[in-house]
């Protein structure tokens, strides 16, 4: 909801500087005059030519600025996990309306052909000592128009690329950036520099640009990133799946987390940094003997890298570690029912939530209310996490009811069955696999009692 407001916000904002500086008659009707002149035609296709460049453009910066993991973005947008899905939506949509664009452009000379170029508007002047560029910059534009929506369809169709090709891909995004920024600023018209559209394009050209460079120099996130030691290892269980404990050391300059937050951890050189909760609840672990603060993340090898790292993570080892980030704190409105629901890997925020409630943990910043716990597993009798579970949620205060849904006992999790099993307004809690996340959202949409807060763990 949030992310459809934040761009419904973005585009209107663009929509209205530019009503602002359009002509008061648009002049598009009729169409084809009784003539057979298509003035209004080639007036209509000028207007969204424009209109629908400058929202490309503006939704190209909205996600250059999205990219940079600014933290007071988290708030209004409830969590950077919910950040990246507007960076994610924001890209999609600049590739939609550049699509319009490219077709309002090639549109020209399909009316050329039905009624020819009776009526058609000369060109609009641009900025001085720009007109010699008008050619160079359409072509860059067209260029960069075919490989962003190129870029937008690996991304979207997640099978025809794995994330660590994509993501290596995704790294020139801030060049595509740039280049359109040049095609914007070589061909929007002279008037359209006048105030308030002026300075508004002027001021989302700048920022994103600032924002593209700062990407390619790998700073995103410098500030917050804490170079840390991995302080113990342990595998949990055994086979494959076996998820793996990593207990880090933090420097004094790391600023402590809230119980729900994660961080971008990089273990290895040349790896991407890879999101994970950080599965323990401030202060929890206590220090080591530097008197570093510890903290815990429990990894599940789902993909290549993380299935290497029962191998390849040693104590001693260097780690860094950016954040925390997230707002995923369990807490809810007042008069509601909280109800968390987790599945597989997706219980790491609730580990952390709940070592919160443990006798003698920090005192949370915010009032803890009751709440009722769903952890789907695949099999509860081989689960290496739910012994600590139910002595987590035996002992926690407020109480935390645990419900188990073990699959190799067809104890599936229904949204149905949630309905059925507690009434009156709920504030849900989810963490776990998309498929249940969906369900439970489509079921929530329909019910004005439910409140879905949902983290995501895919930022593809
Ligand atoms: C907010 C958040 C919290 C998470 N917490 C945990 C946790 O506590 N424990 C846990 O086991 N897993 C967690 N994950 C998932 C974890 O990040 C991925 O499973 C892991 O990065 C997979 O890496 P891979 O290279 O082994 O898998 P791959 O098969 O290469 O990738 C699988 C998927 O993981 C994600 N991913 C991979 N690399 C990155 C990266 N560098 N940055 C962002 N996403 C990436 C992508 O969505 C990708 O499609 C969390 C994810 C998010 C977004």
């Amino acid at each position: 909801m949030r992310i459809k407001m934040a761009m419904g916000i973005w585009l209107l904002g663009i929509t209205l500087a530019w009503l602002a500086v359009a002509p008061l008659d648009p002049g598009v009707l009729p169409l084809v005059d009784p003539q057979g002149a298509a003035a209004g035609g080639w007036l209509l296709r000028r207007h969204v030519l424009y209109l629908s460049g400058l929202w490309s453009i503006g939704l190209m910066s909205l996600t250059m600025l999205l990219a940079l993991r600014l933290p007071w973005l988290e708030r209004p947008l409830g969590g950077m996990d919910q950040v990246y899905r507007l960076h994610k939506w924001a890209g999609v949509g600049a590739a939609l309306t550049a699509l319009l664009h490219w077709g309002a452009k090639e549109s020209s000379g399909w009316i050329k052909a039905l009624w020819g170029t009776v009526g058609r508007p000369g060109r609009d002047a641009v900025l001085p000592g720009l007109t010699g560029f008008r050619d160079a910059a359409k072509d860059l534009g067209e260029w960069a128009f075919y490989l962003l929506l190129a870029m937008v369809a690996i991304a979207l169709l997640t099978r025809l690329l794995s994330y660590k090709p994509w993501r290596f891909l995704h790294r020139a995004m801030p060049l595509l950036f740039l280049a359109l920024a040049f095609h914007t600023v070589a061909l929007m018209p002279m008037d359209f520099w006048a105030l308030p559209l002026g300075a508004l394009v002027g001021a989302l050209l700048a920022l994103g640009s600032a924002a593209a460079l700062w990407s390619l120099a790998g700073w995103v996130g410098r500030a917050r990133r804490h170079a840390g030691r991995i302080h113990a290892v342990h595998v949990l269980g055994d086979g494959p799946q076996a998820p793996v404990e990593v207990i880090c050391a933090l420097p004094a300059s790391w600023p402590g987390h809230r119980p729900g937050q994660f961080a971008f951890v990089r273990f290895h050189r040349g790896e991407g940094a890879h999101p994970f909760t950080i599965a323990s609840a401030p202060g929890s672990l206590g220090t080591d003997e530097r008197g570093e603060p510890l903290l815990r993340l429990v990894i599940k090898p789902l993909g290549d890298y993380t299935r290497s790292l029962g191998q390849r993570l040693r104590a001693g080892q260097q780690v860094d570690i950016e954040g925390p980030y997230g707002r995923f704190d369990g807490q809810g409105g007042h008069g509601r029912r909280q109800v968390w629901v987790a599945g597989g890997v997706g219980v790491t925020p609730f580990l952390s939530l709940l070592e919160s409630r443990q006798p003698g943990a920090q005192p949370p910043r915010m009032r803890q209310q009751p709440a009722h716990m769903h952890y789907c597993t695949r099999d509860a009798a081989a689960d290496p996490l739910l012994p600590r579970l139910h002595q987590l949620c035996e002992h926690a205060r407020p109480p935390v009811t645990l419900t188990v849904h073990s699959d190799a006992q067809g104890q599936r999790l229904t949204p149905q069955a949630l309905e059925a099993g507690m009434a009156g307004p709920l504030d849900i809690w989810f963490c776990g696999p998309q498929g249940l996340g969906d369900a439970l959202h489509a079921h929530s949409g329909g019910l004005r009692s439910w409140r879905l807060h949902r983290e995501s763990f895919a930022m593809r």
